[in-house]
Order: C-alpha cells, then sequence, then structure tokens
C-alpha cells in the first residue's frame, strides 16, 4: 500500500472551468433573485470548486477508495457478523415490484411483497423455533426495546405490577443494559465465572418476584456457548420471569440450535448481521422478533396475517403494543434476507454455520501461541484474546490494532469484552478463504514479534495510511462536515 496523494477539489479548482454541458435554454429565463425571497439570498456567491467531470469523478473514487468495506478486504470484527453480502441480494431488493412501491399503496396491490414478508417471517419463526415473528424493529437494539416492552405488557396483563428489574449478565452486550433501561427497567448484573460462562449461584442469588425477564447473548460476548442454558430458564421461568435471547450471534448456531426449544420467550435476530444485510456504514438493518405464544397478543402491530390465500394487516390487536416503526419494517434488507435464506436452503445455512466456528476455532488455535487466551475452551463463531502479555512490553491493544491497518485488515473489536484485558474479540465469518485467514494470522504473528522486537513501529501506526492517529473524541464531537478553503 501506498501513501495516497490526492490533491483535494479546492486545491485544483480553476476559474471558469465546468462539470456539466446542459442544451440550450429553449424556455424563458428567470431571475433567481425574483424567486427567492429577501434572508433566503446569499450576498456573497458559494465558494464551489470549479472542475471539469473528470476531476470530480477521480475526486469521489479516491474518497471511495479510502473507504474499507468488505467487498474490499476482510473484517473481522467480532459481535458484527461482517460476511460477505452476495451480490444476488441486491438485484433482488431492485425489482421494480419491490423497489418502487409505495408503503400507503392498497394491500391488494402489494400481495407479493406482503407474501415475501409472511414467508419470511414463516422461515424465521423455523430458524428460532418460536411460535410468531415481527419484522418491524429496524435493528437489534430496537428488536430488544421492543421484546422488553411486550414483556412489560405481558406482566402488566397479568397484574404484575411489581416486576421492575431485568437481569442481564456482564458479559451481554452492551446493548442489552441500555435497551432494558429505555424499557424502564432497572438493571442487575449477574457474574461471569472462571469458565467464562453466566454463574448460575450468582443468578440464583438475584431472581425474585421482582424480577422481569433475563436477557441473555449466546453464545456471549466471549464467543462462548452457554452450557447452563436449560437450567437458568428454569431458575427465571420459576420466579415467573421471562427469557430474553439476543440472537445477534446466531451466525453460531443457526440451523443447529434454536432458542424457542432452550425455553426462551423472546428473541431478536440481527438480519444485517447473520442474514447478510450489508452493514457497517449505519446504514439500515433489520431486527426481527420471535415471541413464544404467551406474548403474541403484544406484539407490535399491524400483524401480518394470512385469510383465504390474501395477505391482510391486521390492526384489530387490543393488547398490542403498539406501531414500533413507520410502516412496515426496513422491506429492502428484509428481501435481500429473504432471497439468502432461499439460496441457501436449510442445508446451505447449517454448513455457514460450520464453517464460520471451524474458522473461529482455526484462528484462535493459531493465534494461542503468541497472545494471552483467557478462556481455553473451543469457541464458537468468534473469541477473543487479550494483548496482557504486549502491554507488558509498552505496546497497547490499540496500537496493535492501528498497525493492522498496514496490512490493509480491518481491526478486529477492541476492549470488549470488558472483562477481558486489553481484550481483541475477532470474529472471521464463514465466508472467507483459508488463505485470507492465514494472511491475517501471520499479520498477527508479525505484529507480535515486532512488539519485542521494535516496539515503536506498532506504537506510531498506521504508517501507510491516509490519515494516522485521529483523536476519536474530536472527531466525534467536533466534526468538521464541510470543507472551505480555510480548514
Ligand atoms: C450487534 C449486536 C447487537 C445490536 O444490534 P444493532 O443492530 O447494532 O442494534 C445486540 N447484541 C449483540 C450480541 C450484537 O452483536
Amino acid at each position: 500500500m501506498h501513501k495516497e496523494k490526492q490533491s483535494l477539489i479546492f486545491e485544483i479548482t480553476k476559474e471558469g472551468r465546468i462539470g456539466y454541458s446542459l442544451p440550450e435554454l429553449d424556455v424563458p429565463a428567470v431571475e433567481l433573485d425574483d424567486l427567492l425571497p429577501e434572508g433566503y439570498k446569499r450576498e456573497e456567491p458559494a465558494e464551489l470548486p470549479e472542475v471539469s467531470e473528470l476531476d470530480i469523478m477521480r475526486h469521489y473514487t479516491a474518497l471511495s477508495n479510502r473507504n474499507h468495506g468488505i467487498d474490499s478486504g476482510f473484517y473481522p470484527l467480532g459481535s458484527c457478523t461482517m460476511k460477505y453480502n452476495p451480490k444476488i441480494n441486491e438485484s433482488v431488493a431492485r425489482y421494480p415490484g419491490f423497489a418502487h412501491i409505495h408503503p400507503l399503496q392498497d394491500e391488494s396491490t402489494v400481495q407479493g411483497a406482503m407474501e415475501l414478508m409472511y414467508d419470511l417471517q414463516t422461515h424465521l419463526e423455523e430458524i428460532t423455533g418460536m411460535d410468531c415473528m415481527t419484522l418491524q424493529p429496524a435493528a437489534g437494539a430496537h428488536g430488544e426495546w421492543t421484546a422488553l416492552m411486550m414483556i412489560r405488557a405481558f406482566h402488566e396483563a397479568n397484574g404484575d405490577h411489581h416486576r421492575t428489574k431485568v437481569i442481564v449478565p456482564d458479559s451481554a452486550h452492551g446493548t442489552n443494559p441500555a435497551s432494558a433501561t429505555v424499557a424502564g427497567y432497572d438493571t442487575v448484573t449477574v457474574k461471569t465465572n472462571e469458565k467464562g460462562l453466566v454463574d448460575l449461584e450468582d443468578l440464583k442469588s438475584v431472581v425474585g418476584d421482582d424480577t422481569a425477564a433475563l436477557m441473555l447473548t449466546n453464545p456471549n460476548t466471549l464467543g462462548l456457548f452457554e452450557e447452563d442454558i436449560v437450567e437458568m430458564a428454569k431458575i427465571v421461568h420459576d420466579v415467573g420471569g421471562k427469557l430474553y435471547y439476543d440472537g445477534a450471534n446466531l451466525n453460531a448456531v443457526m440451523a443447529k440450535s434454536r432458542p424457542g426449544d432452550m425455553g426462551f420467550d423472546a428473541v431478536h435476530l440481527n438480519l444485517h448481521k447473520t442474514f447478510t444485510g450489508p452493514h457497517g456504514g449505519g446504514g439500515p438493518g433489520s431486527g426481527p422478533v420471535g415471541v413464544h405464544k404467551d406474548l403474541i397478543p403484544f406484539l407490535p402491530k399491524p400483524v401480518l396475517v394470512k385469510e383465504d390465500d390474501v395477505f391482510k394487516f391486521d390492526y384489530d390487536r387490543p393488547q398490542s403494543i403498539g406501531r414500533v416503526k413507520p410502516f412496515y419494517g426496513n422491506f429492502g434488507i428484509n428481501v435481500r434476507a429473504y432471497t439468502y435464506i432461499r439460496s441457501m436452503g436449510p442445508d446451505g445455512l447449517k454448513a455457514a454455520t460450520e464453517y464460520a466456528v471451524l474458522n473461529a476455532n482455526y484462528m484462535m488455535r493459531k493465534l494461542e501461541p503468541h497472545f494471552e487466551l483467557p478462556y481455553k475452551q473451543h469457541c464458537k463463531h468468534e473469541f477473543v484474546i487479550s494483548g496482557s502479555r504486549q502491554k507488558k512490553l509498552g505496546v497497547r491493544t490499540l496500537d496493535m490494532a492501528k498497525r493492522l491497518l498496514d496490512f490493509g485488515f480491518h481491526p478486529p473489536t477492541v476492549y470488549f469484552p470488558l472483562n477481558v484485558e486489553e481484550g481483541m474479540m475477532i470474529e472471521p465469518t464463514e465466508t472467507e478463504s483459508k488463505e485470507t485467514l492465514d494472511s491475517f494470522i501471520d499479520a498477527m504473528i508479525q505484529i507480535a514479534k515486532e512488539v519485542e522486537e521494535d516496539p515503536e513501529v506498532v506504537q506510531t501506526a498506521p504508517h501507510t495510511t491516509v490519515v494516522s492517529r485521529l483523536d476519536e473524541t474530536r472527531a466525534a464531537r467536533k466534526p468538521v462536515l464541510r470543507y472551505t478553503k480555510e480548514s
């Protein structure tokens, strides 16, 4: 990789140069001055660059090349399942019958789109073992909150007003306690034991008749399967609490085991992760929620139903928590997920899970001699190593993450989960070849060597990117969103 020296568009501006050609005006000219009310008019002309079409093309293409995406390189960002997004999904989502419909169209004119949603729900019910699904939530965290609101409505319908607590293990994803708080609950933390799993004794000591629910991420954020899940379900159900399954990590268990069979009452999925919706740039997600039959009356409305082969939105749901999203969810992402499920088939989905787990274990064992591995058992789709050994030599996990950029890789998730010192959470996914896995492993081993022999090269990385270390706090708090000559 070379350091890119690209002139910014304002630096190559030449007075009078234009990037467009328009036909001659064949209607009466209108003075802009006559159209705009006072106060809307500029006092000075805008400072726009004057460049040719080719210049502007090169400008934007160069900017796009500075971005790292799954289509440009390996992206092992733990907990995010940055797998390949098959391009067939894109062509199907662009079918005019899907892409050009209006959400206010009469139901009779969009039966095909409704059938797709209905079929997708049915497939997801089968995959999760739940009784009914809603496609409304727009992201994982939104799904968590939606499910908690249904659980709250369930308890209230039973006159159970004293259930104010949601139990969240310390190995949960950060959105879990956040969603519980937004849903109006107090969160209670349960500890992880020496194996990296929920401590059953600690769980028993915190459950009670004030427990509304337990939220469990499985596999947890250490990439470990919660072995005692059936016993946990019993502990929580025995006190009348509900069980919530954070299914964002479904890529580790899809077509192998089902939250419904483990006794869960609600689960959310991240279609933009496991089911190949493109994500990472803050684009639209989809976080459907599946529920056990007890919670069906509380589903967001409208509920999609099929009567005599006709699809309808049922608004007559007196116990519903209401709508959680305008219209019916992020339809385009749901089309992509449907396409993925149908093109993979049940055997394909099972194979994806098996390769995701195999790839993660392969990488974990190859890296084990070079980095501290706090939890030694086999992992599921991701694993967490610690940079504690390197920290003793003066190099932080952040430095190693930055150094990976010089090798053309997106770094793993760092400093998460919080219960691992200098953690690096690595999720290779099933769509990467052995060659790609090996080249990432080689880069990590080389970085570990550099830490011992030439730590400065790591401490001052990255060396090949357009910009080096940024002040990330300032970038978030005081973003410069407009380029001006002065800035
Ligand atoms: C990604 C993730 C979430 C949150 O999903 P968003 O779509 O980002 O809101 C929740 N839990 C886990 C385990 C996740 O990996």
